[in-house]
């Protein structure tokens, strides 16, 4: 259990437990007090009750008696009886009216010893008989006595009878009959009885039971009606009738409701008084006082218990923070500190811990300092131990890549030794002559060739400049540019050089110098390879000039055959028949066909070799384009091509080979005509491009011309459009179209733009048809 909740009970319990035993005294007593007075008040108002009605009675008898006992009514009624006559009869009127109706009195009669009415106030009753009345049996025995009875209209009268005696005689009865108003009054006065007090008159009947004499609270037919049997003594009224004078506290009335009560009885006239109050509003002061104490109770209780609680909390509080502080303090938290506030022994407890937690902390701390002083020279140590421990695994490392790297080096260099002993070995068995020179074209090296090519031995070579070497007769700008491409732009020279051997005699060599740069880009050697092509340039000679020579002599029979041919078709020599006609026109075709061959091999040949000498004049293309569309205007016929020309306003004239020029257009609009079916399209255009514009996807370098020829031809298949320009090359498809070509034309025109300086492209689409385009420079090109 907590020491909170037990600090709570035992304040309850020292709180409480007195409390309520003195409570529970006072209560005792109070209910003892309250339920004493209850009692007591009924037993006095049950006194006083009985008092009331005694006195009433005993007035009412007094007056009776009064009468009763009168010598003049004892004398009248006497002498009544002795003699009766109307005097002596009005005399007793007289007598009975004199009081009249004063006190209550409602009738005033004398009755005669017989029974008969012999005076009465009420004249209905003279002469009535009451002998068998219970107040004429009464009346005549002796005392006064009085009952109570109800009147023919149910209103209860209080009958008064009384003899009237003369010389120890009875001479009849006198009866006075009043209201019973105030004896009921008495009873209904329930004034000091609450909500269900009241006062009941009781009488025994002839059967010994309680029968009720006046109207109850609860029951206003009660009177003269109500009775309780004898037996029920739980009953107060049968007690009160047994003569018994007590207070009752726990009874049963007529209701059947529990009461308490108290009893009178006046003995003489019989009567018996209860004065009863509801049990449950007798001791509804005790309920009150019951509730009263529990409430006190159970506020005391609530109080108490929260005053234990705040006590209990001032004293538990700083011991549960304590405690917490404790157990942070045990987790390893020390920089706690408990806020000292009040000065008890909780107060003195914190300081105490507080100082404890203090010299912990410093304790704490030196052990912390110590032992981080020891974990730091244990950590150098163990780094020293480390680093040299590392330092000898590096330096065996070291040497076991040194090692290796020695072999490895000893490795490549024996491969490189062997390399190089191949490679030398190669080269000095090479037909061709290979050197190399530092960057200043000091010969370092020289293979054996150089000898067979040269005539110099290489350890003559190595050490003098290449050029002074072979003393050779190539003019300045052919070494400018070599120079500049070797050096400057560091790339390969190729080209054909014309040297001197040793014994003075030129050769050709194809000449290859290649840089050879290091690391920083700079040139370090040049590798030069030299062969000599001496003997293929002499039989290409011979072969061209044969060519040329072939050609020539095949060109003057040609001329004549045709020439002929011409004749024999004009009818010069008599006129033709058809087949004859026919078979000369295949000849002259033939024959022309022959011509062109050989003006393009002449071409070819002089391009090749290089001899084709470019005669610049100023031409106009659109005057050389007319011309050559009216050279093919037979074939254009023939087909029925439709033709469209485009030309510039005024062409600008160039200055530019005129033969070349021709040969060039020539080709590619007889090609246009030839690969396009009949009743085809042709587009000739002529214009003007100026520098840096685009025509047809090029961009011009230089002021231009273009030409473009348009058809609506086979068109050229991709795959084949890469080997157009190649000698002798013709399509599948062109093959198909016209077997007769030879496949030098484009080769042929490629090469002659070319040397213009200029452009030729084209574009196509296979089956739809190509264009060709030709771009030539204005300026005039050397
Ligand atoms: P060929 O004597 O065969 O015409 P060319 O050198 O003039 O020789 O042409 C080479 C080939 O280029 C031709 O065989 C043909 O396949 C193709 N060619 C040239 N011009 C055209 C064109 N206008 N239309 C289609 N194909 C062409």
């Amino acid at each position: 259990m907590k020491l909170r909740t037990k600090i709570v009970i035992v304040i309850l319990q020292i709180a409480l437990v007195p409390w309520m035993v003195g409570g529970a005294i006072a209560y005792t007593s109070a209910k003892e007090q309250i339920r004493a007075k209850t009692y007591a008040d009924l037993d006095a108002f049950a006194d006083i009750q009985k008092n009331r009605l005694q006195d009433t009675l005993q007035n009412k008898l007094d007056i009776l008696h009064l009468l009763s006992t009168s010598p003049w009514v004892i004398a009248t009624v006497h002498e009544y009886n002795a003699r009766p006559s109307t005097t002596s009869r009005r005399e007793m009127q007289e007598i009975i009216e004199a009081p009249g109706k004063t006190l209550g009195i409602v009738k005033t009669f004398i009755v005669a010893n017989n029974g008969d009415v012999v005076a009465s106030t009420d004249s209905a009753m003279l002469g009535m008989n009451v002998k068998d009345e219970e107040y004429f049996k009464l009346g005549s025995q002796a005392d006064e006595e009085s009952i109570l009875k109800k009147d023919a209209n149910g209103i209860i009268l209080h009958y008064l009878a009384g003899p009237l005696i003369s010389d120890g005689r009875t001479e009849g009865v006198m009866v006075v009959v009043t209201d019973a108003e105030d004896i009921v009054s008495i009873s209904q006065d329930y004034t000091g009885l609450g909500n269900t007090g009241e006062t009941l008159l009781v009488k025994r009947n002839s059967e010994g039971d309680a029968l009720f004499l006046t109207p109850t609270r609860f029951n206003p037919d009660a009177a003269l009606s109500l009775v309780v049997a004898s037996g029920r003594l739980d009953v107060p009224a049968v007690q009160a009738v047994a003569g018994k004078e007590a207070v009752f506290a726990n009874l049963v009335d007529y209701r059947g409701v529990s009461v308490s009560a108290a009893t009178r009885y006046l003995p003489d006239a019989g009567w018996g008084i209860v004065v009863k109050v509801n049990q449950s509003e007798a001791l509804a002061p005790i309920e009150k006082l019951e509730e009263l104490f529990f409430f006190i109770i159970a506020m005391t209780g609530m109080l108490m218990a929260i005053i234990g609680i705040s006590v209990s909390r001032s004293i538990t509080d700083p011991i549960h923070e304590l405690t917490l502080l404790a157990d942070k303090v045990a987790a390893g938290s020390l920089q706690q500190e408990i806020a000292v506030v009040t000065k008890d022994e909780v107060g003195m407890l914190a300081t105490a811990f507080n100082s404890m937690v203090l010299r912990l902390r410093e304790a704490y701390s030196m052990l912390e300092s110590k032992v981080s002083e020891r974990t730091k020279e244990l950590v150098e140590r163990t780094q020293e131990a480390r680093n040299s421990e590392r330092a000898a695994l590096n330096i065996a490392s070291d040497l076991k890549d040194e090692e290796e790297k020695l072999a490895e080096e000893k490795a490549k260099a024996e491969a490189l030794a062997n390399d190089l002993k191949k490679f030398k070995l190669a080269l000095d068995n090479a037909s061709d002559q290979v050197y190399i020179t530092d960057p200043e074209g000091i010969m370092l090296y020289a293979n054996a060739a150089i000898e067979k090519v040269s005539g110099y031995k290489p350890e003559e070579a190595i050490g003098k400049k290449a050029g002074a070497l072979w003393k050779t007769p190539m003019p300045l700008p052919y070494y400018q540019k070599l120079w500049h491409t070797i050096k400057v732009e560091k790339k390969v020279f190729l080209g054909e050089i014309q040297n001197r051997r040793k014994n003075g005699q030129l050769y050709t060599a194809m000449l290859n110098i290649s840089p050879v740069v290091n690391a920083e880009g700079e040139v370090i050697f040049f590798v030069g390879l030299e062969r000599d092509i001496t003997r293929e340039k002499e039989i290409d000679e011979a072969k061209s000039e044969f060519i040329s020579l072939a050609s020539h002599q095949m060109r003057t029979p040609l001329t004549s055959i045709n020439w002929y041919t011409e004749m024999l078709l004009g009818g010069d020599a008599g006129k033709l028949t058809k087949k004859q006609a026919d078979y000369f026109e295949a000849i002259y075709a033939a024959g022309q066909q022959m011509n062109e061959i050989i003006k393009s091999f002449l071409h070819i040949l002089r391009l090749e070799t290089g001899t084709l000498v470019m005669k610049p004049v100023s031409v106009d293309l659109t005057t050389i384009m007319q011309s050559i569309l009216k050279e093919l205007h037979l074939e254009i016929k023939k087909k029925s091509l439709h033709v469209t020309e485009h030309y510039p306003k005024k062409t600008p004239s160039l200055v530019i080979d005129q033969e070349i020029v021709r040969v060039v257009l020539q080709n590619i609009v007889s090609n246009a005509a030839k690969y396009t079916p009949e009743k085809g399209d042709l587009v000739v255009s002529v214009e003007s491009v100026s520098k840096g514009a685009v025509f047809a996807g090029k961009t011009a370098k230089h002021e231009s011309l273009a030409v473009s020829v348009q058809d609506t031809g086979i068109g050229i298949a991709e795959k084949d459009s890469a080997t157009i320009f190649s000698k002798f090359f013709r399509s599948e498809d062109a093959k198909r179209w016209d077997p007769n070509g030879n496949g030098l034309g484009l080769y042929m025109t490629k090469k002659m733009v070319d040397m213009l300086g200029g452009n030729i492209w084209f574009v196509s689409e296979a089956g739809k048809g190509t264009t060709f385009h030709v771009l030539l420079p204005v300026e005039k090109k050397k």
